[in-house]
């Protein structure tokens, strides 16, 4: 049995064996937040802060209007664009709609699909998710799928039967190869804006259920091989210890992400000292 001084040591120590597998993705979702002008001077003054961030996948993901013009401003930095949905079908009379082709075209690497805001307020169903993933694949998108389970749902015992319901319904049908492609982001409706996150532990419990139904779907291979993040008032003050878990292969951050300092030290989390949660080494 490995026993670790802080949770500093702790974290490089397994971040080692994962990064290996599964490179760790840092992922912003303004969700309805800022104007253009805003939106620019943000990824102006955010990618002199984190272009040289070595072994991280670093990704915005930004309302529709703000995707093509985060595109071009980020085009000379590692920093990726997504956008927070898309609808499945490609073209035609659904007003309103944007399909996974027209994000490819402006630039967009990412897509957030089956995010619960999207579920409970907006009624998407899982059947909804899979068709939206199945069309992100097909053009050439990374979707992002979001599994968690409501509060009264986790009080009542029944996480583990609406996750396999989540995981099941949203990613089924795709091929092991298709699934490779993918991201699974854990965000526990309950912990989503509310300042509460699950506990470290809670949280890689959760997503090693999560990785079970990937293998009995997919095979050990794919299982370990997909990423799976974490999402859930994530901050820079609790960030290093949801990223010592094994299961935790990133996060996906709503608020923190609105900032440019916190967004930063989040992307920089391997700097953050156990002595100072929140504070950025220097150099
Ligand atoms: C989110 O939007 O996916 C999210 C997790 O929000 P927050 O970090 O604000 O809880």
């Amino acid at each position: 049995m490995v026993h670790f001084k802080d949770p500093f040591e702790k974290m490089e120590k397994e971040d080692e064996s994962r990064r290996n597998l599964r490179k760790p993705l840092i992922a912003g979702n303004w969700k309805m937040n800022k104007v253009l002008t805003e939106t620019i001077e943000y990824a102006l003054d955010f990618k002199k802060r984190v272009s040289e961030v070595p072994d991280v996948e670093i990704l915005i993901c930004a309302p529709f209007p703000f995707l093509s013009p985060l595109v071009k401003t980020l085009e000379d930095s590692p920093i990726k664009v997504g956008a927070q949905d898309m609808y499945w079908e490609p073209h035609g009379a659904f007003t309103g709609a944007v399909s996974a082709q027209m994000l490819e075209s402006v630039g967009c690497s990412h897509v957030i699909i089956g995010h619960s805001e999207r579920r409970h307020k907006f009624g998407e169903s899982s059947e909804d998710v899979n068709k939206k993933t199945r069309s992100a694949l097909g053009a050439y998108l990374t979707p992002i799928v979001c599994v968690g389970e409501t509060l009264e749902e986790r009080e009542s015992m029944r996480t583990e039967e609406v996750l396999r319901e989540q995981v099941t319904m949203s990613l089924g049908g795709q091929t092991g190869e298709e699934m490779l492609k993918c991201v699974v982001a854990y965000e526990p409706v309950w912990a989503i804006g509310t300042g509460r996150t699950a506990t470290p532990h809670q949280a890689n419990e959760t997503q090693l259920y999560v990785r079970s139904l990937l293998k009995e779907m997919f095979g050990e291979d794919v299982a370990n091989r997909t990423r799976i993040l974490y999402g859930g008032s994530v901050k820079p003050d609790n960030v290093v210890d949801l990223m010592a878990e094994p299961s935790i292969d990133g996060v996906l951050v709503g608020g923190a992400s609105l900032n440019v300092e916190s967004f930063e030290k989040l992307v920089k989390y391997r700097e953050i000292t156990a002595e100072e949660p929140g504070d950025v080494r220097d150099g």
